[in-house]
């Protein structure tokens, strides 16, 4: 039987992703939504969480797709409410209230989940698995895109708290916490940030790996034509490269073959995994990626560029 979801911010990726995921799936049934501003057609909607909460006991489980910096409090009233709570990346503004929800959501007996969509990416398992036992020369992450493109007047990620490009670079520092077999750590930054924003919109990083290997990202927002999501990586035993933002794998310069029989779609698979934390009630908190980001904030040598606009 599908169980009762409500989706909480009804923006872009409400609507380009989670929406579409949730009726497309036979785990879940959209029952309400939560939004200030956009009513989903057939869904009953809530312009306060709270009214949520407090009129449909029968909805279980609660996604949260606003942006970090009010998700705190949203977060708080459901896990206090007894729902089983899904939060979009980054799983919050600090490190520190995401442990609280961790350590609310324990004590309430309600599962959480922190998502982190770019690992449900086609080709990042088998990344992964090639990379097991393989040892590590190098690995250079390239995250550019153009912020205008893809975040159009989005005020909260030039404010404090929304990342700036660490906003999609967490989604690079996702991919590399799951593929590695070894634990890196930030070791030096560049941060550029525009002189009439509060977030940078790029970043150069180096990290410290276990066994020596050369490990950078370099994370730009500036970005036009076409556009780089890719992880390149040398091993003593062949190469490998994700593209497309870990959709597609090339060992040696060879397209790898992806696993067809798993469910298609990032966000299908997070459900999925919702849906399977659910059932058996466990959490999946991991808060590796952003760890490196807020180091990369702590640690990192800031640098003032040009305005940017709109
Ligand atoms: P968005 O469209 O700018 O905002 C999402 C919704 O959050 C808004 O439509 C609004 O919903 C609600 N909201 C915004 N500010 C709020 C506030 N101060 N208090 C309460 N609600 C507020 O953002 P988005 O692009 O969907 O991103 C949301 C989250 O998803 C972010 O953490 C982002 O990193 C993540 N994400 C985004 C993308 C993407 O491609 N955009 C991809 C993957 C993950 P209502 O108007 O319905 O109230």
């Amino acid at each position: 039987m599908a169980t009762k979801i409500a989706i909480v911010g009804v923006g872009k990726i409400a609507i380009d992703q989670h929406i579409p995921a949730l009726m497309a799936s036979p785990d879940w049934e959209l029952a309400a939504t939560v939004s200030r501003n956009t009513v989903v057609d057939g869904i009953e909607n809530f312009t306060e969480i709270e009214d949520m909460l407090l009129a449909r006991p029968d909805i279980p489980v609660v996604s949260l797709c606003i942006p970090p910096v009010p998700r705190f409090a949203y977060a708080k009233a459901v896990i206090a409410a007894g729902r089983h709570i899904m939060l979009e990346k980054p799983p919050g503004a600090t490190l520190s209230e995401v442990q609280i929800l961790e350590d609310l959501a324990a004590r309430a007996g309600v599962c959480m989940f922190t998502t982190w969509h770019s690992r449900e990416a086609a080709s990042v398992a088998a990344a992964k698995d090639w990379l097991a036992g393989r040892t590590l020369r190098n690995l250079q992450i390239n995250w550019k895109e153009d912020v205008r493109r893809w975040h159009p007047n989005q005020d909260w990620i030039w404010l404090a708290g929304g990342m700036g490009v660490f906003d999609p670079g967490i989604n690079a520092l996702s991919i590399l916490t799951e593929i590695l077999p070894d634990p890196v750590h930030l070791s030096a930054a560049d941060l550029f940030f525009p002189e009439n924003r509060a977030t940078p919109i790029a970043a150069a990083l180096t990290f410290s790996h276990p066994h020596g290997a050369d490990v950078t990202a370099d994370f730009d927002w500036r970005q036009e034509g076409d556009q780089t999501w890719e992880i390149s990586a040398t091993t003593d035993a062949g190469t490998m490269k994700l593209t497309a933002g870990g959709a597609t794998l090339h060992i040696d310069g060879i397209e790898a073959v992806i696993d067809t029989t798993a469910p298609r779609g990032e966000y299908p698979r997070l459900y999925a995994h919702m849906a399977q934390l659910v059932r058996t009630g466990q959490s999946d908190v991991d808060l590796r990626p952003m760890s490196l980001v807020l180091d990369a904030f702590a640690l990192g040598t800031r640098r003032v560029v040009s305005a940017f606009h709109d």
